[in-house]
C-alpha cells in the first residue's frame, strides 16, 4: 500500500521504454522484460557460445544470460549500464542470472569470480567498472568469492567499437594476472557484459592459463549470436 502511494507521488520509470513502473515491477516494465531473449544456456549442454570460442582458449564452458542484437532493447540497457551509470541494471541482471544458476545449471561452485577489468585510465574517466555491481551481487547470491583484483588491464586502448574483428583477435594480450595465489585446479568464472568475437574473454582466460592450469568458465550478460 505504502509503495503504491510512493509510486504515485514519485513515479519510477522503466529503464528501457521510460514508462511508469507499477507495483511489483523493478528496473524494467513487464512488457520490456518480455522483450529480452533468454539464451537458456546452462553450463550443461554444449551451446553456440561454447562453439564460437573453441580453439581460442582452453575454457571448460561458456554461457550468457541474453541474446544480443543491434535492434533489441538489451543494446540500450548495456549502454546505460556502461556509460550512463545505471548500475542498478547490474544488480537486476545479477538477480536474474543467480535465479537461473540456482535452478538449472551445471556450474555450482566457483572459487574466484573475476570481472573483465578496465584500464585504470578508462575506469577513472568512467568512474566505475560497469561489471562491479553485477559481479558483487552475483557473488553474494551464489556465495562465490568476488576477486576484482585478480586480473589487471595493462594496455590502454580506445574503444574497440570501430575496429574489425580480425584486428581485435590478433592484438597482444592487454591483461595480466596479478596474484601470488596458486590458481592450479581452481574454478574461475570470468565475467563480461557482452561476448561478440570472444577476443576479450580469450585474452583474460589466456592471461590466467599462461600461469596456472585453472578451470575457466565464462559468463556474459549478452551474447551476439552469428545466427541472429
Ligand atoms: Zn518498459
Amino acid at each position: 500500500m505504502f509503495k503504491s502511494i510512493i509510486d504515485i507521488v514519485i513515479p519510477r520509470c522503466c529503464n528501457a521504454c521510460h514508462g511508469h513502473l507499477t507495483f511489483g515491477e523493478k528496473v524494467l516494465c513487464t512488457s520490456c522484460r518480455h522483450q529480452l531473449s533468454v539464451t537458456q544456456f546452462n553450463y550443461c549442454i554444449e551451446n553456440e557460445c561454447d562453439r564460437s570460442l573453441y580453439g581460442k582458449t582452453s575454457f571448460v564452458k561458456a554461457s550468457a544470460l541474453f541474446y544480443f542484437d543491434q535492434a533489441g532493447i538489451l543494446k540500450a540497457l548495456l549502454h546505460q549500464l556502461k556509460y550512463r551509470d545505471q548500475q542498478q541494471l547490474g544488480v537486476f541482471f545479477a538477480n536474474w542470472t543467480a535465479a537461473i544458476l540456482k535452478q538449472d545449471s551445471c556450474l555450482t561452485a566457483v572459487d574466484y569470480l573475476v570481472p573483465v577489468p578496465l584500464h585504470w585510465r578508462k575506469k577513472h574517466q568512467r568512474g566505475y567498472n560497469q561489471l562491479h555491481l553485477f559481479c558483487k551481487r552475483l557473488s553474494k547470491l551464489m556465495n562465490w568469492n568476488y576477486a576484482p583484483q585478480l586480473l589487471k588491464r595493462v594496455n590502454y586502448r580506445d574503444s574497440q567499437t570501430h575496429k574489425s574483428r580480425i584486428h581485435r583477435s590478433f592484438e597482444n594480450n592487454p591483461f595480466e594476472l596479478k596474484t601470488t595465489v596458486d590458481l592450479s585446479d581452481q574454478t574461475i568464472l570470468i565475467v563480461d557484459d557482452l561476448i561478440t568475437t570472444g577476443s576479450t574473454m580469450t585474452h583474460c582466460s589466456n592471461a590466467i592459463l599462461n600461469r596456472y592450469p585453472s578451470k575457466i568458465y565464462l559468463l556474459s550478460i549478452g551474447y551476439r549470436s552469428r545466427f541472429v
